[in-house]
């Protein structure tokens, strides 16, 4: 088999970091042009183990980017963590005085990762603070919540980007540039599957639909609904789904599992699984002329990847969690491309919202209304 390295391909994948600079597009208060090794501060608002384990650690090796501050509302992590990252006092806050982060030169993003249900009241109150924003995924319960995210960012002049962090990632990107470039013909069909196996306390917020606003379709579905999206480079025009239920006793208040089928306008059609009742990571692409898949898809990687000609795709690991958060932040400063825009996330929360719908209808296919090009970077 051969291996396919970036190197092999004439036309550099799109990376954040590479694209063109746009100076007209500089948000209020950062002039790229006098400060261009400008490191910006980044506060992480929620320290659950997505902060402790990938983001923090991540953020001791970004060049753009660096951990300024924490919000947490447990005082026994804002005393280990100011020691473990050599934390300035005045940039630690509770939930409760978090809106005075104002007043505070030494954050510019505010990232947000608390439970579904706070995602839209921390992006708008760091909105309405001047901070640029970047939020969890699923980016809120609903649409509705989406869109006033994405307005209080925009009356605020800041940015705002969304946490998904595969876009940064060469794996992704090198599927987005075979369905760009036609590499395999054009897009006929896409499997995507995220699932993992949930069997730890049934009480976590995860389960509790209060707090997260569904169950595997917004935690892990969304990936899915992510490959099927960047697999056909398209947004879809319609879809059907059904849902299914083997531990209901576990599974109280959430979705378990949900199937969806999705149709594009090009005639291209995608099936998508998730679950949270087992393991599933992977995406395959079939073109006219041939194929490609990633196994594993959307983990924290190193991904997986070959091709119908033989190709194995061979890219070095890097964290996720750096990549995205140094493009996001060569956004704000250079201007770069914003890989995940918050348009991305209102756009899946679209398509989350036609699944449940399509399930509570017995599977009905529901048409949908999203622009062409909405949600793309
Ligand atoms: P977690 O349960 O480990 O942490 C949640 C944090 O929120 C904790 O610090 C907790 O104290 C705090 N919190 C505040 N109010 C709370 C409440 N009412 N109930 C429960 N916790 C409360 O969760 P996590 O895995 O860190 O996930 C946080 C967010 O990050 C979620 O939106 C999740 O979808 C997202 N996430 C994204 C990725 C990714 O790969 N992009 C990976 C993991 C999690």
């Amino acid at each position: 088999m051969n291996k396919l390295t970036r190197r092999d391909f004439t036309s550099k994948i799109t990376k954040g970091t590479g694209a063109a600079m746009v100076a007209a597009s500089l948000p209020m208060g950062i002039n790229a042009a006098c400060t261009p090794d400008k490191k910006l501060g980044i506060a992480l608002v929620g320290l659950g183990s997505y902060s402790t384990y990938q983001l923090a650690p991540a953020l001791q090796d970004t060049k753009n980017c660096y951990l300024a501050g924490i919000v947490t509302g447990t005082p026994s992590k804002a005393i280990s963590w100011a020691k473990k990252y050599s934390l300035a006092e005045h940039c630690i806050y509770n939930y409760e005085n978090f809106d005075t982060i104002k007043d505070n030169k030494d954050i510019d993003i505010v990232y947000v990762v608390l439970p579904n249900a706070m995602h839209a009241d921390f992006c708008i109150r760091a909105a309405k603070a001047g901070k640029h924003v970047i939020c969890e995924k699923p980016m809120a319960m609903n649409v509705a919540e989406c869109e006033q995210i994405i307005s209080a960012c925009k009356k605020a002049n800041v940015k705002l980007g969304m946490g998904y962090r595969l876009h940064s990632e060469p794996y992704t990107q090198q599927v987005q540039e075979f369905v760009k470039k036609k590499t395999y013909g054009d897009v006929t069909f896409v499997s995507a599957e995220a699932a993992y196996r949930s069997t730890g306390n049934p009480d976590q917020w995860r389960l509790n639909r209060e707090l997260s606003g569904g169950g595997a379709l917004v935690n892990m579905g969304v990936y899915a609904i992510q490959s099927a999206i960047y697999g056909t480079g398209e947004n879809p025009i319609s879809l059907a789904a059904q849902e299914f239920s083997t531990r209901p006793e576990y599974f109280k208040d959430t979705d378990e599992t949900i199937t969806a089928q999705l149709n594009f306008p090009s005639g291209a059609i995608a099936n998508i699984t998730t679950s949270h009742n087992f393991s599933a990571n992977s995406m395959y692409v079939a073109g006219t002329n041939g194929w490609f898949k990633l196994q594993p898809a959307n983990n924290y990687g190193p991904l997986s990847g070959s091709t119908s000609d033989g190709k194995v795709l061979d890219f070095p690991h890097e964290s996720q969690q750096k990549l995205q958060m140094d493009d996001f932040a060569s956004h704000i400063l250079h201007g770069s491309t914003n890989l995940a825009p918050g348009e991305m996330g209102k756009r899946d929360m679209i398509i989350v919202s036609a699944i449940y719908e399509s399930i509570a209808k017995g599977g009905k296919t529901i048409p949908l209304d999203i622009p062409k090009d909405y949600g793309f970077a």
